[in-house]
């Protein structure tokens, strides 16, 4: 029988840390301008002071167009603060256009519904008075996802899922949990933890992004190999759509047609709110394992995660830092790559594991890689590679936003290819989106790689794109810069997002890629779930 879950306590003297409107995360952890400075300095042609930290009160937000009726006032605010930051996504496009003042349209309201009826009396309301309604999670997306771009509508609402992030209950047999859709990664995981269970799905963006827009977006989590995409752990799902309501059944598998699950995962809220979710969960993982190997050749980096991929070892981390990433991340300063291995499990020892993939990395030329001896958590740092890049991986898109105040263009694009194109491909992203860079700018550019995920049959490259901006045009910039990756992207037969998902920005490559009978079938359902068209418009669709 399924177990009821009680809300952990959270100590009521902790203050809440501020959340910024603008940039990523807390805003007691953005860089100083001091650092902003230091880093500025590292990219010739950036600005010569940071640009002001954005203040709501110097945006021109005017009354909402509409109200609500007073049955929703109780879910809906019209709070400037509120307001704004609902009005955009956390990419460097949302960020620099909120340091230049230029942010995109503000929602006329923001709505936090606390039950599945909320959300269908919220939709009803909205399908009567053209409001468009944009689902929003945790508002981490970076492709243009929780914005409204059109004018077809008298008005927009912000559809925020926060307020439902309880885990419902936890089905121990089966090792699975109903988990509402706005939960948070650490308000999750804080609510597994006591019974011994993970749902170990880790995105970059673990502690500002939702259970509901994991889902939604297919999100990548942290982990290189198995269980790469959220869809992975999913059993079934309960969505609310303006023409119906509805959950599939748990199932660890089923052939009975096309699965209704696979509808919603990745929908980006254009189909319908995902409200809640059975999730497959895990034990947490007792043994640990990580080491790095460092190499001279690129290109023979490329060949030994190849063969790790395709072995049997499965394992946690397998990230390839080029030259460029791994001085970055300090993981190391004499121009190798590195490629950083990890093994976890919950039930056995992992070091042979981790023995074998290094011998797999040395025979195609890696060096080093002592491996830090299998153990039980908490796990000590690791070697020194490893923990360097993990630490500069949680801060990057803190420095990102500090380099964005210094008028640089600094963003990330990701995709994935099978491996007999992967090294054109790379090359070919190092070489347009550079040159491309060069020619928008006339400052050289940074371009730099690093495997994400592996899998047996190719693998998803993760590029970082630096260079300072003209003061004013950055967004510009990077429109004409992603424009150039778009088309490598589409010549190489690689997708247009492994995981950051469509939403607005991705949308020619997306049209491009997928069969126009699939398109057909998107219409259609869209049609019929939403016959207002009032669900995020732009988003994956007309
Ligand atoms: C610094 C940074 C790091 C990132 N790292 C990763 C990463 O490692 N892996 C990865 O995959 N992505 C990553 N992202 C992108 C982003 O975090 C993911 O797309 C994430 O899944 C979005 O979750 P969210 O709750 O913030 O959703 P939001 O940004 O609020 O929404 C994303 C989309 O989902 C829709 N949506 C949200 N909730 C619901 C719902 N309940 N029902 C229906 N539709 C909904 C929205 O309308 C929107 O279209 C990163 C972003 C940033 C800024």
């Amino acid at each position: 029988m399924p177990e009821t879950v009680s809300r952990p306590r959270t100590d009521p003297g902790t203050p809440a840390r501020a959340r910024s409107w603008w940039g990523w995360g807390y805003t007691d952890a953005h860089p100083a301008d001091a650092e902003c400075l230091a880093m500025g300095a590292l990219l010739p042609g950036t600005l010569a002071a940071p640009l002001p930290i954005p203040q709501v009160a110097d945006l021109a937000i005017g009354r909402p167009a509409l109200t609500p009726p007073s049955s929703l006032e109780r879910l809906v605010t019209a709070d400037p603060e509120a307001r704004a930051a609902h009005a955009m996504g956390k990419a460097y496009r949302d960020v620099i256009r909120a340091l230049r003042g230029r942010p995109g349209r503000i929602p006329d309201l923001v709505a936090h519904p606390g039950s599945d009826q909320d959300v269908a009396d919220l939709l009803d309301w909205a399908g009567g008075h053209e409001v468009a309604v944009i689902p929003f999670g945790g508002g981490s997306s970076v492709v243009g996802g929780v914005e409204y771009r059109g004018d077809d509508h008298r008005a927009v609402l912000s559809l925020d899922l926060t307020s439902m992030d309880r885990v419902l209950e936890i089905d121990t047999a089966s090792r699975s949990a109903r988990i509402q859709a706005g939960a948070l990664g650490p308000v999750l995981e804080d609510q597994l933890r006591p019974h011994g269970l993970t749902l170990r799905h880790f995105p970059q963006s673990f502690e500002f992004s939702t259970l509901g827009g994991w889902l939604a977006t297919r999100a990548g989590g942290h982990y290189a190999t198995v269980h790469t995409h959220i869809d992975d752990f999913v059993q079934s799902l309960r969505v609310v759509a303006p023409a119906a309501t509805g959950a599939s059944w748990r199932l660890p598998g089923s052939g009975a047609g096309p699965s209704p699950d696979r509808l919603f995962l990745g929908s980006e809220g254009a189909l319908g709110v995902i409200t809640e979710a059975w999730m497959r969960l895990q034990e947490r993982p007792r043994h640990k394992a990580s080491a790095s190997v460092a190499f001279t050749d690129f290109g023979r980096a490329l060949d030994a995660v190849r063969a790790v991929a395709q072995s049997d070892l499965a394992p946690a981390n397998c990230r390839l830092l080029d030259p460029g990433e791994a001085a970055l991340s300090g993981a190391s300063r004499d121009g190798s790559s590195v490629l950083v291995l990890g093994f976890e499990s919950a039930t056995a020892p992992v070091g042979d594991r981790l023995a074998t993939a290094l011998d797999l990395a040395r025979a195609h030329g890696g060096r080093g890689g002592a491996p830090t001896t299998d153990r039980d958590e908490p796990a000590p740092a690791g070697d020194a590679a490893v923990s360097a890049w993990r630490s500069a991986f949680l801060r990057m898109p803190y420095l990102r936003d500090g380099l964005a105040r210094m008028g640089a263009v600094v963003e990330t694009f990701e995709t994935a290819a099978t491996w007999d194109v992967l090294p054109a491909l790379i090359d070919a992203v190092r070489t347009e989106v550079g040159a491309a860079a060069l020619k928008a700018t006339g400052h050289p550019a940074t371009v730099n790689c690093r495997l994400t995920h592996v899998y047996p049959d190719g693998a998803a490259p993760y590029f970082t794109v630096a260079v300072a901006g003209r003061p004013g045009d950055e967004v510009e910039i990077w429109d004409e810069i992603k424009a150039v990756a778009g088309d490598v992207l589409h010549r190489h037969r690689a997708t247009v997002t492994h995981h950051h998902a469509v939403g607005r920005d991705h949308r020619p490559g997306y049209d491009r890629q997928r069969p126009e009978p699939f398109a057909l079938a998107l219409r259609a359902a869209k049609d019929a779930l939403d016959p207002h068209h009032v669900l995020n418009p732009g988003v994956l669709l007309d």
